[in-house]
């Protein structure tokens, strides 16, 4: 069991405190077009104001490190990456000033000063090339703002960069709301799932999803396949395929994994002439996929056969979409079995990235028990990998405690 210091544990009373939020939000010519990460950590951030700390927040946008590779000045990249339209809309949420602290990091410095503001938004922390290589002396001078530092950043904790890994080397540090809440149901279904507990998994590879696979095989009773995924086992299968998406490296991985009777595959699917939104479109069962045609999402035998096995599950994982559901008339296996997780009384937990992007999009996000805010990171935690933010908590709270 994990153990670190939550928000609670610890003293914060009229401390300046370190924050390091995910505020990586879809983005396009200053305007947002999804504020779920900024709306996840408004707990946090209430209830330090609550206890009248003064907040200074971490955040990077995008990725500034390759545009400085292409060789772009600072000022270019801040063109596209600055945070200030975040420190905007998170003023809008929150009906609070927030103080946007526009040059507080360039790529070789960091303020030694913040201004005495409830809260400070720091311009996007990649612009300075200490974050992304975990260096400890960047660490320090971020460190040296404040007397406490909080993990609140749960999308970005499977990565080793200095706002997560050397900041809580300099101060006592803790898990903030979102980050306890997410750690705390998904490490619940992965320890000691209510059973039936069944996963789900779709999208494009096997090959990036193998150790999910065999880790959710340690744990599930069953595990259904959809996505792109499932004609990697069909070849493995010997089942006609047409031109549907394969990940030729995954076949062999697939033949061993099908060894195991806890995987269900598609029986039947819906196959396109193209890969268009408004392709002409068939269902056929398994392996009955004509040359050039493809299959783009499962057909409705399966998600009957799908509803089935999950009529009395008292946990459900999913991670990867079922089929394309950016494509509406390829949506339907995606939106049907999300829809019934809805009706479900089970934990239902829905994996980051695409797969929240797709709840979202239907309009299920709300009524399942949680939908996870970090895409790579809670697939790494599926994988039963030890995320990298989380273990230098645990560093921390012994140095501390
Ligand atoms: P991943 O990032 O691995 O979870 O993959 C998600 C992507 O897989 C989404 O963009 C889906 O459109 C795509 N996807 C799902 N099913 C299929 C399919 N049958 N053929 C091609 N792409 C698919």
């Amino acid at each position: 069991m994990q153990k670190f210091f939550t928000l609670k544990d610890l003293d914060v009373k009229g401390k300046r405190v370190l924050v390091r939020v995910d505020f990586n939000v879809p983005i396009k010519g200053g305007k947002i077009w999804d504020v779920t990460k900024l709306k996840a950590s408004i707990p946090t951030i209430e209830y330090l104001l609550k206890n009248k700390c003064k907040l200074i927040l971490m955040s990077h946008l995008g990725r500034p490190k390759e545009l400085f590779a292409e060789g772009k000045t600072l000022d270019e990249v801040k063109k596209e990456f600055t945070l200030k339209p975040v420190a905007k809309e998170l003023e809008n949420l929150l009906g609070k000033k927030v103080f946007f602290a526009e040059d507080s990091i360039t790529q070789d410095s960091v303020i030694s000063h913040i201004p005495n503001e409830d809260i400070t938004l720091l311009e996007n922390i990649q612009f300075h090339k200490g974050e992304t290589k975990n260096d400890e002396t960047f660490a320090k001078k971020l460190a040296s703002l404040a007397e406490l530092y909080v993990n609140d950043g749960f999308g970005q904790s499977h990565r080793e960069y200095a706002s997560f890994c050397a900041i809580p080397k300099f101060l006592p540090s803790c898990a903030g709301l979102l980050v306890e809440k997410e750690l705390k149901i998904m490490g619940k279904a992965m320890e000691a799932p209510e059973r039936p507990f069944i996963g789900i998994l779709g999208g494009a590879k096997v090959s990036d999803k193998i150790k999910v696979i065999e880790n959710l095989l340690t744990k599930v009773d069953k595990l259904l396949l959809g996505g792109a995924m499932i004609f990697t086992f069909y070849r493995a299968q010997g089942k006609n395929i047409g031109n549907s998406k394969l990940d030729e490296a995954g076949v062999e991985t697939a033949k061993k994994l099908l060894q195991n009777k806890k995987i269900v595959l598609p029986v039947d699917v819906v196959i396109a002439d193209k890969f268009d939104a408004n392709a002409e479109s068939r269902i056929v069962s398994a392996g009955n996929i004509p040359e050039n045609w493809l299959g783009l999402d499962i057909g409705p035998q399966t998600i009957w056969n799908f509803k089935e096995i999950l009529k009395n599950a008292k946990t459900v994982v999913w991670n990867g979409p079922l089929g394309v559901f950016e494509f509406d008339k390829f949506a339907n296996g995606t939106k049907e079995i999300a829809k019934y997780l809805t009706t479900l009384k089970a934990t239902t937990i829905i994996g980051g990235g695409d797969s929240a992007a797709a709840v979202e999009k239907f309009g299920y996000a709300d009524k399942l028990t949680h939908v996870s805010t970090g895409g790579g990171a809670s697939l790494e935690f599926f994988e039963g990998k030890k995320l990298p933010g989380i273990e230098a908590l645990e560093e921390s709270y012994k140095r501390f405690m």
